[in-house]
């Protein structure tokens, strides 16, 4: 099996048996909805913290294999993680999902799969949809706290 394939495998894995899929719609979540026109996919992502750490993290939605496995994913690798730690993985994501240079410390495994959208500049949005998803509750959740003081 060449790279592609096991890439195209753990795409698809994440697809058919997603991670953490399903909303609690609990109150202690906090939730955002985002869509990307251009290919149809609707996704929600719920965080729930624990001071700064991210004790989970809920999708759901509907879309592409890219969409939908990328949310699994994304959910997987962020989850427990510290505020800060998990900005720099999303920070690092996108850099490798637009071709550029990534830090293999911080993304490694799975993901890598992703780097192949590089070459299908019309699925970026769909790779980096949940992301985005995450990436603004996480920087609602910093300034709620700057607020707070
Ligand atoms: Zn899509």
């Amino acid at each position: 099996m060449d790279l592609e394939q096991l890439y195209r495998q753990v795409i698809m894995e994440h697809y058919k048996r997603p991670k953490n899929k399903g909303l609690l719609n609990n109150d202690s979540y906090e939730l955002i909805h985002l869509n990307n026109p251009s290919c149809g996919d609707e996704i929600a992502v719920e965080v729930l913290y624990e001071d700064d750490t991210i004790k989970d993290i809920r999708h759901d939605g509907k879309g592409c294999s890219i969409c939908c496995s990328s949310a699994s994913i994304m959910s997987v690798m962020l989850k427990d993680k510290q505020v800060d730690d998990a900005k720099k993985i999303i920070y690092e994501y996108y850099e490798m999902i637009k071709g550029y240079p990534f830090n293999d410390q911080i993304l490694n495994g799975d993901i890598l799969a992703y780097q192949g959208v590089t070459k299908f500049p019309a699925r970026i949005k769909c790779a980096t949809l949940a992301w985005k998803a995450i990436e603004v509750l996480l920087e609602k959740h910093g300034g709620d706290r700057n607020n707070g003081w």
